[in-house]
């Protein structure tokens, strides 16, 4: 097992890794730039090294101060959290190449399926559905026009390196391809140095449900079942529950048997979630993330289990040690992610927090490195805080969201606790009734 683990991210998701790093009884490492050295994770930390000024790209992206930090400060592995350097193949290498290890899949996976088209090439071939669209990517617009009659308007031009929802547009019939095709790989030069870009056909009302896995590096690979992810803003999420409203436990068995065994067949290690859209009872794979997600919690609550012990514990080398069986899934869990924004109009609203009390009580978790005195910096992620229920049936879970949500008071800054309040009392969200569309429209409304 290791000795000392130093931790490649900040907020909750450090404090997350760090309390499962603590109960292994490994040391941990923080990392900060300048303007989180009074950040929680670092004080909380066995020790912290600064790595470089406010903007991501100096600090919490500088591959070279990470490695010196990991170096100085004797790490034996490092564990990247989400975002940041998590999905990033080259550190995974360089990590290795360091005589240290990287908590997380191999660099091959990571760059396989960092590249859209690859993923879904490489998922088809191990069995898993797709969403139909192009073979591959769509190199200029006559291809477009092509790719987008066979499958049918309206179309879903996306990039190849995609995340967070960029580098994504609809074409709803023939006269919009054009605009949306130049669009969507400028966007994503932009964003992502990459302009290849593949078509998918767009679906009117899906569900976003993903799976958790974990794979140990003796060819066991297990799912955790699925989270319903379809409460979207701008493609990304605010809102999951585990499990979700809409499929059975059966779907849940079929889906998660066609998973594990492509990942067998992948030769996959340590976690994985891989997302699919769920429309007219068909499963069909988007893509996949090889790293822990912000929504895990919803899983463990769900399973009882510690995934990020999980995967500390697989990167070192030790199996599985159970059986799919033995997997439970027990009542329900919802977790809304709760941002530093204006609820109206999702502005950032960095600053002072003045006074900050988290809600507790049976079924009440709480993941956020805020507190009283903090100083929310304009650099990062707005996400300041993750509230996960779990209670023995969704009725219940939603009846013990609404009343944290109550008592979870955030003063000196706007956050978007009152839109959640306003999300758990609505009655299409209660009867479980939405799909990837309805939070555009509920916020809009
Ligand atoms: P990213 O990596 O940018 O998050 P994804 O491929 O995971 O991109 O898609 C993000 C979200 O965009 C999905 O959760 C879903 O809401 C929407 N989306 C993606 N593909 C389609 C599609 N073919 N039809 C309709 N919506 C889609």
């Amino acid at each position: 097992m290791f000795q000392k683990i130093l931790i490649a991210n900040r907020g909750e998701i450090a404090l997350r890794i760090q309390r499962a790093c603590r109960e292994l009884g490994i040391a941990t490492v923080a990392v900060h730039s300048t303007a989180d050295a009074e950040a929680m994770h670092v004080r909380l930390a066995d020790e912290s090294v600064c790595i470089g000024p406010p903007a991501a790209k100096d600090s919490y992206l500088n591959i070279p101060s990470i490695l010196s930090a990991a170096a100085i400060t004797g790490a034996d592995a490092i564990h990247p959290g989400y975002g940041f350097l998590s999905e990033n193949a080259n550190f995974a290498e360089m990590v290795d190449a360091h005589g240290l290890t990287f908590i997380g899949p191999s660099a091959d996976h990571i760059s396989m399926m960092g590249d859209k088209i690859a993923a879904k090439t490489a998922m088809a071939a191990v069995g898993v559905p797709l969403v139909p669209g192009s073979d591959g990517g769509v190199p200029d617009l006559d291809t477009a026009r092509t790719v987008a009659s066979r499958i049918g308007y309206p179309v879903l031009i996306k990039a190849a390196a995609g995340g967070g929802g960029r580098g994504m547009k609809v074409a709803k019939g023939p006269e919009e391809l054009e605009d949306a095709f130049r669009l969507a790989r400028t966007e994503s030069r932009a964003a992502f140095g990459n302009d290849a870009v593949y078509i998918e056909k767009y679906l009117d009302k899906p569900r976003h449900i993903e799976l958790q896995i974990m794979a140990d590096n003796h060819g066991s690979v297990v799912h955790f079942g699925e989270r319903d992810c379809s409460l979207q803003r701008r493609h990304q999420k605010l809102l999951e529950e585990a499990g979700s409203p809409a499929i059975s436990a059966e779907q849940r068995d079929q889906l998660g048997e066609v998973a594990t065994a492509a990942l067998r067949k992948l030769g996959y290690r340590n976690a994985g979630t891989l997302e699919f859209l769920y429309q007219d009872g068909q499963f069909a794979f988007i893509e996949m993330n090889t790293r822990l997600q912000v929504e895990h919690p919803v899983t463990e609550m769900l399973c009882g289990i510690d995934l990020v012990r999980e995967q500390i514990r697989l990167a070192a080398g030790a199996r599985l040690g159970y059986e799919q069986r033995d997997v439970q899934f027990n009542g329900h869990a919802i977790e809304a992610r709760i941002t530093a924004e204006d609820p109206h109009t999702f502005v950032p609203t960095p600053g002072r927090v003045t006074a900050f009390h988290a809600p507790g009580g049976l079924g009440v978790r709480v993941d956020s490195a805020l507190y009283a005195g903090y100083f929310v910096p304009p650099y990062y992620d707005s996400l300041v805080a993750k509230l996960i229920v779990h209670a023995p049936t969704r009725t219940e879970a939603i009846n013990r969201m609404r009343r944290a949500l109550d008592e979870f008071a955030v003063v000196g800054i706007q956050t978007t606790i009152p839109l959640h309040r306003r999300i758990v009392d609505d009655a299409a969200f209660q009867r479980g009734d939405y799909t990837i569309h309805w939070l555009e429209r509920f916020v809009a409304g």
